[in-house]
C-alpha cells in the first residue's frame, strides 16, 4: 500500500509509541500522593522539552484532545475575554478555525483578501483593533506557507500543519495563541495549545488543569509521546525537508508534463504536499480509483472528503468551482520513497483518463 494523506494524519513513530507505553502506567498527575507526583514529573519534562523545541516557556504549553480543540480553546477563549466583537480572518482556513470563527456569538467577521497561490495577500484589515486576528501557518490544503499576521490585536495562528514540519517559533511569531496536533508529526492523537499568559479565558469549565484553559485529568502517557515524537521530528526536519522536497518536485514535475493539470501547490510550501487538480476527472473517482490499485490519496478538502463538494479554499484562490471538484491532494511523509512515487506516476496518466471518461457529475 502506498499511503499519501500524511497530512490527514501519520503513523505513529516507534520512539512516540514505546513513550507512551512506559508512560502508560503513570497515575493522576493532579494526585498529592508519590504517584501523582510521579505522573506530574512526566507531564513537566514533557512540557519542557516542547517548550524548548518551539521556543515558548514551558507554561504557555497546553495539552488538549485535538488540533481542533486547541483551535476552540484559543478563538473561544480570546473573543469571551475581549470588549471587542470584531474578529479577522483568513477565508482559506480548515474548518476547525473557520466554523468556531463563524460560530461566535454576534461577531463580525472581517476576510482577509488570498491571492491565486492561496496566501493572505493584504493585511490592512488586521490593523483596525480586533478581538483577535487568525491566519494559518500553512495550508492544510495547497501547503502553502502563509506570512505571519502582523497586528497589535491578539493573534491566533493555527500551525497544526507547520509544526514537525517546518521551523516554529512561537516566541518569533508574535502570535498570542498556536495550535498543533500531535498525530500530525506521527504522535498521538493530542492537541497542543501553545497560550501567552495574556489568555485567561477559555469556553470549557471543570478543574484547574493546564491553567484552567483545558480542565480534565491531563493524559499523561498522550504527552509523554507527544514530546518525543516532537524531538524526533525536529531532530529530523532539515533532511526530511530536503529529502520530501525533492520527492515532491519530482512528482509536481511529473504531474506538469501530464495534459491539461492545474499545480495549486507553489513555494513558499510544506515540503510534502502536492495539491493539483484535473479538470474533467471528478475528484472523488480519482480516489477510488487511486484506492483500487493501493494507492491511498484525498481530495485535500477535510470537509468535502466523501461529499464531493468543492474546496472553499480553491474557490477563495479563484478556481472555477469544476476545476475545484477535480482536486487531488497528495501528502508525502517520513515512510514515503522513491518507490511510492514511480508507483503513483505509472498508474496516474492512466487513472485521470478513466476519470475523465466517467465524467462529472
Ligand atoms: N487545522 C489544520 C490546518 C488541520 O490540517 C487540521 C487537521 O487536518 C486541524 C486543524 C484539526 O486537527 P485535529 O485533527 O487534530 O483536530
Amino acid at each position: 500500500m502506498t499511503y499519501l494523506d500524511y497530512a490527514a494524519t501519520s503513523p505513529i513513530r516507534e520512539v512516540a509509541r514505546s513513550a507512551w507505553l512506559e508512560a502508560s502506567e503513570l497515575l493522576n498527575a493532579g494526585g498529592q500522593y508519590q504517584s501523582g507526583r510521579k505522573a506530574r514529573a512526566a507531564v513537566s519534562t514533557a512540557r519542557e522539552t516542547i517548550a524548548s523545541l518551539l521556543n515558548c516557556e514551558p507554561i504557555e504549553v497546553i495539552f488538549c484532545a485535538s488540533g481542533t480543540e486547541a483551535d476552540n480553546i484559543a478563538i473561544r477563549g480570546l473573543y469571551a475575554q475581549s470588549e471587542l466583537n470584531r474578529v479577522v480572518c483568513s477565508p482559506i482556513e480548515h474548518p476547525a478555525v473557520l466554523e468556531t470563527v463563524q460560530a461566535l456569538d454576534s461577531a463580525e467577521i472581517d476576510w482577509l483578501p488570498v491571492d491565486a497561490q492561496g496566501r493572505v495577500s493584504d493585511w490592512s484589515a488586521a490593523s483596525v483593533p480586533a478581538a483577535l486576528v487568525t491566519s494559518m501557518w500553512a495550508s492544510n490544503e495547497t501547503g502553502a506557507v502563509q506570512p505571519l499576521p502582523v497586528s497589535d490585536s491578539p493573534i491566533h495562528v493555527d500551525a497544526v500543519q507547520a509544526i514537525g514540519h517546518v521551523p516554529v517559533s512561537f516566541a518569533e511569531s508574535g502570535a498570542t495563541t498556536m495550535a498543533a496536533s500531535g498525530h500530525k508529526f506521527g504522535g498521538p492523537h493530542v492537541g497542543l495549545l501553545l497560550a501567552s499568559r495574556s489568555l485567561h479565558a477559555s469556553p470549557l469549565t471543570g478543574g484547574g488543569q493546564e491553567r484552567k484553559l483545558r480542565p480534565g485529568t491531563v493524559d499523561v502517557a498522550g504527552a509523554v509521546a507527544t514530546a518525543a515524537a516532537l524531538e524526533e521530528a525536529v531532530a529530523e526536519m532539515e533532511a526530511e525537508q530536503t529529502r520530501l522536497a525533492a520527492l515532491r518536485d519530482r512528482l509536481i514535475s511529473f504531474i506538469r508534463q501530464m495534459p491539461d493539470t492545474l499545480i495549486h501547490t507553489s513555494e513558499p510550501a510544506l515540503p510534502g504536499h502536492v495539491h493539483v487538480s484535473f479538470p474533467g476527472a471528478e475528484g472523488d473517482s480519482l480516489i477510488m480509483l487511486l484506492d483500487v490499485l493501493g494507492i491511498e490519496a484525498a481530495t485535500g478538502s477535510a470537509c468535502s472528503s466523501g461529499v464531493n463538494r468543492a474546496s472553499h479554499v480553491l474557490l477563495a484562490m479563484g478556481v472555477s468551482e469544476r476545476d475545484a471538484r477535480s482536486a487531488l491532494r497528495f501528502t508525502l511523509g517520513r515512510g514515503t520513497t522513491e518507490t511510492d512515487i514511480e508507483k503513483l506516476e505509472s498508474v496516474l496518466p492512466d487513472v485521470v483518463e478513466r476519470a475523465r471518461l466517467a465524467g462529472m457529475a
